[in-house]
């Protein structure tokens, strides 16, 4: 059997680096700390810091309710990769006592912060290919008091509504999927006449999905490690079960629980951006000593 891991497999750089400055601040002591929102969507990562006294602050309204009674007072207060909105640096500003802000937005994302600022001060109208209800989704539109419109799906592009005199700027998602990008870039191109596109999907995201692919084609079974609530793991899940039917999705070993039969001559194995090389090399050897 042969077994091959993706090269792009787990922690992207925004996770990785988010996740670590948490780690920083549990070492440096003396304070509460809270993420707004779990650091990655993986309940091992999120059970550990957990157990270690982090807390996670759930919604707006939740850090809200604690900055406005004095709770956060001596707290840390970690944002994470993904980001947030204006409106939620400035409930931690106004919050009484003293509050640690430490920003762990990945950087690409803080780039479109800073794109959609800068073009929509231009007088643009911005426009985002995304999961409306995704947190950095969210978070880019906090960043414009959420004056922009999201494009989910093709549909939305051929339904949007223009305005045929308005300049427009388009933006993405970091882990929107590649081919639907683009295919969504051809519908506006053909219904507006001046419109900025700025390709803001993550290098990391590409990578990962154009060797997910060719992978799957070249093995016989795939398995896709992440959280259940990942959605770039959810891609990854897409892609390969269009070139492999034997793809699984598991979160973890304990979710394995497939025989492989002998016909199969070589298993791909691949990971979300929030996986840890942990859960990755506990699969990794599993599959090499049972199969
Ligand atoms: Fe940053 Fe890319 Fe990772 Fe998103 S996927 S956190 S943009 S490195």
């Amino acid at each position: 059997m042969n077994v091959r891991l993706a090269e792009t497999a787990g922690f992207c750089y925004g996770v990785e680096r988010a996740v670590s400055t948490v780690y920083d601040e549990i070492s440096a002591g003396g304070r509460k700390i809270y993420t707004y929102g779990p650091i990655v969507h993986n309940d091992t990562v999120t059970g550990e810091l957990e157990a270690k006294g982090v807390g996670v602050i759930g919604s707006a309204e939740e850090l809200k309710r604690m900055a406005d009674s004095g709770e956060l007072d001596g707290a840390s207060v970690i944002i994470r990769a993904h980001g947030v909105g204006k409106d939620i640096f400035a409930i931690l500003e106004k919050a009484p006592g003293d509050v640690r802000v430490i920003d762990a937005t990945c950087p690409f994302v803080k780039k479109i912060h800073q794109t959609v600022i800068r073009h929509k001060a231009a007088g643009e109208k911005i426009l985002v290919t995304g999961t409306a209800s995704h947190p950095e989704v969210i978070g880019i539109l906090g960043q414009i008091g959420n004056d922009a419109v999201v494009i989910e799906s093709i549909r939305d592009a051929e339904n949007l509504n223009i305005d045929k005199d308005a300049r427009y700027c388009l933006v993405s998602q970091t882990t929107f999927n590649v081919q639907k990008f683009q295919d969504i870039i051809d519908i506006l191109k053909k219904k507006l006449y001046d419109v900025n596109i700025v390709d803001t999907i993550c290098n990391a995201t590409q990578l990962r999905q154009r060797e997910a692919r060719a992978l799957s084609r070249e093995c016989d079974a795939m398995i896709v490690i992440g959280g259940k609530h990942s959605s770039n793991t959810a891609k990854l899940f897409d892609i390969c079960s269009k070139e492999c039917s034997m793809t699984y999705f598991i979160e973890s070993l304990q979710d394995f629980t497939e025989k492989l039969d002998s016909s199969v001559r070589c298993v791909g194995i691949t990971a979300g951006a929030s996986t840890p090389k942990t859960i990755i090399q506990e699969v990794l050897r599993y599959v090499r000593d049972e199969f």
